[in-house]
């Protein structure tokens, strides 16, 4: 519905209660954390930093940091993938493109690919948004294993404990 009618206070806050049915919002202020323990490993050189694991609608926020010139493991995407490259660059052995600091990426469903960071990048930063799942493949399509919002918060969970933070500090980040 278009805005017709002229609003006589646009700085008067919304007056309502929220509908009781809504979830809490989530406010990370510093999403690249100063405490390394944050980042969860996920491969050699591989982690995630996660910010909303949504396991009501099955996708998950998070930040993917490669460390030296790490590689994530060829996977299909059945959904949709957004990202923006925060640090350093990266691509994709099926692709002739770079994601550049400041560029955004969108990964339509059906995506099989392997991302690598090149040589002379000490650290990249991505911000993803992963839909579904994540599933690992050999260079054929044969499936090697798979992640999704739940094996995520489980990761999150046992990593979380190991580094003193407790099991249940991943639950700030599920809805
Ligand atoms: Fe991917």
């Amino acid at each position: 519905m278009p805005l017709d009618a002229k609003d006589a206070d646009p700085r008067m806050p919304y007056q309502l209660p929220f509908p009781k049915e809504a979830l809490e919002e989530i406010v990370v202020p510093k999403a690249i954390p100063d405490d390394e323990r944050l980042w969860v490993p996920q491969a050699e050189n591989v982690f995630f930093r996660p910010l909303c694991l949504n396991r009501s609608q099955g996708y998950w926020m998070n930040l993917l940091k490669v460390k030296k010139s790490g590689v994530l493991s060829r996977h299909r995407h059945p959904q949709a993938v957004h990202g923006f490259v925060l640090k350093g660059r990266w691509y994709y052995l099926e692709h002739d493109w770079v994601a550049e600091e400041g560029g955004y990426v969108y990964e339509p469903p059906g995506e099989t690919h392997t991302l690598v960071v090149p040589e002379g990048v000490d650290e990249m930063i991505t911000y993803f948004q992963v839909n579904g799942i994540m599933y690992y493949v050999d260079p054929w399509g044969k499936g090697m294993g798979y992640e999704d919002v739940f094996t995520k918060i489980d990761m999150c969970r046992k990593h979380f404990e190991e580094v003193g933070l407790g099991a249940d500090y991943v639950d700030q980040f599920i809805r």
